[in-house]
């Protein structure tokens, strides 16, 4: 065997065998594992590079409040309040971003956002959206699953963990990133219900939750779940990423009813109770009534930007089934496209959708629903028959899902 000196401590080739040899204080290397393990370093360079170009910032490319709208507006119908707060909060996460350290002493804070809204009416979609014209990487996360350590469930730290993955692991890139957090409500304190038992946690979660919002340095598990003693942890800065949260906040309404006659009777009652549309008391929202709801003040703190979403009327659901890019009646016309069918609709048939929605109390989620029942046999039958056309009749949308709801209540 050749002596350590006159061999490649990588390779273990011998001197001469080699071209060239480079000493080094306890070991050799030759001039193809040089090779080698430059090519190595390069390659573990590429994601970061690819990253960089990815999510570089700057001033010309970062998009304007109003042009983030009216991208939104494609997408989302309606919720004009909610679309113009998460407009000027993107565009000002962007301006943070870019600051220099501060010389004047002013330095913009972040400004988190919570957004109250019936289920089922955009608030995922809105961050979804938002989340495809980014130059920052995004994730969303459930508050649901989150609980406190001891607990069964995901350490709020794995938050961190989803954007972790969505930068690469490139720690700088996920610092920079914008998080939604579905289903903050379901992390409220219950404590007027002594039977819900989940008291206890889901106020430890909300306390874990602050720690994330306020900016801290946070151990993250990179692979998610649970932190095990031998796994490694990535620290992760918080300070500058942009916590977007959402909830039903089911019942709120109460407790901005409650308010609101409290403070309607302290002035011009008469005058003041005309003024309040009793319909959609969310467009009232205030921070109390998060608390007097269960969430802590310290969390209300940290989401100093509240705005909300309008219930769906009859024409924004009769919109939502036509008018999106990405609209449900769109994505079927594709799918019989795809088989060089022509699909159309009578207009009746699209209003039958809308008022079985309403009906069942489906929301927009049940627009889908229905829809799929008229639509499956025809998707069963089409391909095969080689027919071009299919004209839907109000008669035989009737007929599918009055069938299919009868089937259902036989079942029950
Ligand atoms: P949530 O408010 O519970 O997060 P989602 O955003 O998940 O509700 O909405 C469920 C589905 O309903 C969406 O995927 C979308 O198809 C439809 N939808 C809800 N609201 C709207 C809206 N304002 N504009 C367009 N589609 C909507």
């Amino acid at each position: 065997m050749a002596k350590l000196n006159e061999s490649c401590s990588f390779c273990g080739r011998p001197k001469n065998e080699i071209n060239l040899l480079i000493a080094g204080l306890s070991g050799n290397i030759c001039d193809a594992c040089v090779e080698q393990a430059h090519l190595i370093v390069q390659e573990s360079e590429m994601p970061s590079k690819r990253h960089r170009e990815k999510f570089n910032l700057s001033k010309q490319e970062i998009p304007r409040p109003m042009e983030i709208k009216k991208f939104l507006d494609q997408y989302v119908i309606g919720q004009d309040d909610a679309k113009r707060y998460l407009s000027v909060s993107v565009y000002n996460h962007y301006k943070r971003l870019m600051q220099k350290p501060a010389v004047d002493d002013v330095e913009i804070e972040k400004s988190n956002i919570i957004m109250v809204g019936p289920t089922g009416t955009g608030k995922t979609l809105l961050a979804k959206t938002i989340a495809r014209l980014l130059k920052v990487p995004f994730t969303i996360v459930d508050a649901t699953v989150l609980t406190e350590a001891g607990y069964v469930g995901e350490d709020i730290e794995s938050i961190l963990t989803r954007l972790l993955q969505v930068a690469d692991y490139n720690v700088e890139s996920a610092q920079r990133g914008i998080v939604f957090i579905d289903e903050i409500d379901k992390i409220a304190r219950k404590s007027d219900n002594p039977s819900i038992t989940r008291d206890v946690s889901g106020e430890g979660v909300q306390q874990g939750l602050l720690k994330l919002l306020e900016g801290s340095i946070v151990n993250v598990p990179p692979q998610g779940g649970r932190k095990h003693p031998e796994q490694k942890l990535i620290a992760v800065d918080t300070k500058d990423i942009l916590f977007i949260c959402g909830g039903a906040f089911d019942g709120i309404e109460k407790k901005i009813a409650q308010r609101l006659r409290v403070q309607v009777v302290g002035y011009t009652a008469s005058k003041e109770k005309h003024l309040i549309d009793r319909e959609n008391l969310l467009q009232y929202i205030g921070p109390q009534d998060l608390k007097s709801f269960g969430l802590i003040p310290e969390i209300i703190g940290r989401l100093p930007i509240l705005t909300y979403l309008n219930p769906l009327d009859r024409e924004t659901l009769r919109n939502i089934l036509t008018e999106p890019k990405n609209s449900i009646i769109k994505q079927y016309i594709k799918i019989f496209a795809m088989d060089d069918v022509v699909l159309t609709f009578d207009n009746e048939v699209l209003d039958y959708i809308v008022d079985k929605a309403i009906e069942f109390k489906l929301g927009a989620r049940g627009l889908r629903s229905i829809t799929e029942e008229i639509m499956i046999d025809p998707m069963f039958h089409f391909p095969s028959t080689g027919e071009k056309r299919l004209h839907i009749t109000l008669e035989y949308a009737k007929e599918k899902v009055e069938r299919s709801n009868s089937k259902r209540l036989n079942v029950a």
